[in-house]
């Protein structure tokens, strides 16, 4: 804000200058119309550049004394009305400031105090509306005169003197009438900084801001918007009195919003020749692959899979009003240190809208949104998004999926289908929209995969739940001398890359162009604003199925079914993954910027799926349903059984393992059991080598 104002004006300018600019500008008789609907309609909104274009000192002044400036707008549109309209009370609003004002949050300081600014922002609480006492009415005990009183900040201000009989506030008593007073809507909210403006992993700042009346009610936790308003200092109260720190808060004037999602990045002509030319390159979803979290060695098939879910499929909306999600979920289970935590943190921060949170999340909304009533609603209720419902129109990256809370893990299943989340509580009942694909990475249920279990049994989420994701990718650390070698490879190169970036030169003895060339290797093909802005680019074409990729997936999916037929297993694939298949083609058209979906969309789709499905079933499809015969029964499964069914008080060590030699189970094998679904906290040591079962779920 590096405005100086030129001009100084005192009321009696202000208010003709406004008198002047309604005139100038036809607002006059906008003020008229809007009288008439009065109090349907009940604000007048102008944009910053009008204002500009009539006096751009005037302009200025507005934005470095808005206060002044507003009130004085105010009586200039009384002046407009007619002597029997004063009962009409107008807001004026400004909307479209200039981008001088534009501040990050972050960045608001003391200079910013009292000015007219605008922040953008994500809201993440918005607490009921609720009415101010906004004129008051007091009645005089002594001679029943009303005296009238402005009121202002949050506590109730009385007359200092009866305006009839004159007695002080000492002498006689008020009552409020509040029949008589008047009241205006209001409601605070909170903002935080949009993901995207944050520099690497950094905490997004949150603002305050206060709304009244026709502007309350209508921003939702989730949502994106633009504030303008004047930033003001709410005084601190401690124990010892009023503190000379100030906390801010913006008193809202106006807000805005945007249309679409694509809109937030910028696209010139010249960006648009370089995706064109990029996409004609041939194979550009395994270049773009190549550009995420290129320091991870491996994942080749994941990598092209979380390339199609920055693309998505094509959302629907159906004749009847169903609504078909074309947001891409995958589930990442796996061994612990396999890179799945940089791998989220990475797609986090590529993706537009992109957001990291984990499972056990700190915060009252969770993953999902709740209504909490805490200090910040100041005696209302306050509704507060959670991480998936901040992602709406992005990408959640949820780490440690399987830790979330019990409330979260029922609310999961609505906003993974529907895409929405209702919460109904207290005075609140809301829907928000959480239109966003998750990416979700777990650890298995004991930490670790066990080779002698079936791996559905051992992702530690309700099977509803894991049916929603399109794909689920199994991870499993198992030594292997040739990958191996090419990870530590890798990992070591990269390193030394990072150790390259620290040093001016390299000492004696490493090549340059060695450390040179590695460097290419760990460095992404494209970088991430070329990138966000090629996804945002393909994302606004919806690409249509040909008769071609339909026949194949129709062909794929009865190959599989009849797969799990023919052994007699319950299904192993649903219509589910059908729709899976068909968003997979769909996102690999967008990425190759394809008005149609191709037989090579529909393969790629089918390739990304089968990896998918052979790992989880280990080569044997019908695994996955998990029908097990007595004799196939595993070993954990065997001692877990033993523990159910014995005495109540506990069963000891002796008898488990007399019980699982009866299933050839060796005697070291069920003790190295034992202790492992110790630890995970499945079985429970009562006394000395007695365990039991810890939860019945
Ligand atoms: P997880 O979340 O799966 O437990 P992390 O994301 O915390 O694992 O990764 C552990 C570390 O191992 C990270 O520093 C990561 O860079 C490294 N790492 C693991 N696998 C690979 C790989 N394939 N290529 C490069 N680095 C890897
Ligand atoms: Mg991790």
């Amino acid at each position: 804000m590096a405005y100086s104002i030129a001009i100084q004006y005192n009321e009696e300018a202000l208010i003709n200058k406004w008198d002047e600019f309604f005139h100038e500008t036809g607002l006059g008789s906008q003020i008229m119309i809007l009288a008439d609907r009065y109090p349907e309609e009940k604000s007048l909104t102008v944009q910053f550049s009008i204002l500009e274009r009539f006096d751009a000192d005037f302009a200025t002044f507005l934005l470095e004394e808005p206060s002044r400036s507003f009130e004085a707008a105010q009586k200039a549109i009384r002046n407009q009305l007619a002597p029997e309209r004063q009962n009409v009370n107008l807001n004026f609003r400004v909307t479209g400031l200039p981008v001088d004002s534009h501040i990050d949050i972050r960045n608001l300081r003391s200079k910013h105090l009292g000015k007219f600014v605008c922040v953008e922002g994500l809201v993440r609480k918005v607490t009921e509306v609720r009415p101010r006492l906004q004129k008051a009415a007091f009645r005089c005990v002594r001679c029943n005169e009303i005296s009238w009183v402005e009121q202002e900040g949050m506590l109730q201000k009385e007359p200092l003197e009866c305006s009839g009989c004159g007695k002080s506030a000492g002498a006689t008593k008020f009552v409020l009438v509040t029949e008589q007073s008047t009241y205006i809507d209001t409601q605070k909210i909170e903002v935080q900084e949009p993901p995207e403006g944050l520099r690497g992993g950094a905490q997004p700042e949150r603002l305050e801001g206060y709304l009244i009346d026709d502007i309350t009610g209508r921003i939702s936790p989730g949502d994106r918007v633009i504030l303008n308003g004047i930033l003001t200092g709410t005084q601190k109260t401690g124990p010892q009195g009023k503190s000379t720190l100030f906390n801010i808060m913006l008193q809202v004037n106006s807000a805005e919003y945007r249309e679409h999602e694509y809109d937030e990045i910028q696209i010139t002509p010249e960006d648009i020749e370089n995706i064109r030319r990029v996409a004609a390159s041939g194979d550009v979803l395994k270049q773009i692959a190549s550009s995420i979290s290129p320091t991870i060695y491996g994942f080749d098939v994941e990598k092209v899979a979380f390339t199609l879910q920055l693309f998505s499929g094509v959302s629907k909306e159906m004749q009847d009003g169903t609504r078909i999600r074309g947001d891409i979920h995958i589930l990442l289970v796996g061994d612990p240190g396999l890179a799945k935590s940089q791998l989220l943190r990475y797609m986090s921060e590529l993706a537009p809208r992109g957001i990291y949170a984990s499972g056990k999340s700190s915060s009252a909304a969770g993953l999902t949104a709740a209504a909490v009533k805490d200090e910040f609603g100041e005696g209302r209720w306050t509704l507060e998004a959670g991480a998936l419902v901040l992602a709406d129109k992005g990408i959640a990256c949820v780490d440690e999926l399987d830790k979330m809370t019990d409330y979260d893990r029922s609310a999961m299943h609505q906003i993974m289908e529907s895409q929405i989340i209702t919460v109904a509580k207290a005075g609140i009942t809301a829907t928000l929209q959480a239109r966003c694909s998750i990416l979700g990475a777990a650890n298995p249920r004991y930490g670790r995969f066990e080779d002698e279990q079936l791996i559905a049994d051992q992702i530690d989420l309700p099977p509803a739940l894991l049916s929603r994701f399109d794909l689920i990718f199994v991870l499993k650390d198992r030594p292997n001398s040739a990958v191996d070698r090419n990870i530590a490879d890798h990992i070591l190169r990269a390193h030394r890359v990072g150790e390259r970036r620290k040093v001016l030169d390299l000492p004696q003895g490493i090549s340059e162009e060695k450390v040179e060339q590695e460097s290419r290797s760990v460095e992404p093909r494209f970088d991430r604003q070329f990138l966000r802005k090629y996804i945002s680019y393909a994302k606004r074409i919806n690409p249509v199925l040909t008769d071609g990729a339909i026949k194949i997936i129709e062909e794929e999916y009865l190959r599989i079914r009849k797969m799990g037929e023919a052994k007699g297993a319950s299904i192993p694939i649903t219509a589910r993954q059908l729709e899976a298949y068909v968003r997979l083609s769909e996102a690999s058209a967008r990425g190759r910027l394809s008005e149609t979906v191709e037989i090579e969309d529909a393969e790629r789709a089918i390739e990304i799926v089968w990896h998918y499905l052979s790992k989880v079933t280990g080569g044997d499809i019908d695994k996955i349903a998990g029908e097990m015969s007595h004799s196939q029964r595993t070993h954990v499964s065997v001692i877990l059984d033993i523990v159910r069914q014995g005495a109540s008080g506990g069963v000891s060590i002796e008898e488990i393992v007399a019980g699982s030699e009866k299933y050839n189970i060796s005697e070291e094998e069920t003790r190295r059991l034992i202790e492992k679904l110790s630890k995970a906290g499945e079985l429970f040591e009562v006394r000395n080598g007695i365990y039991r079962i810890v939860s019945q779920k």
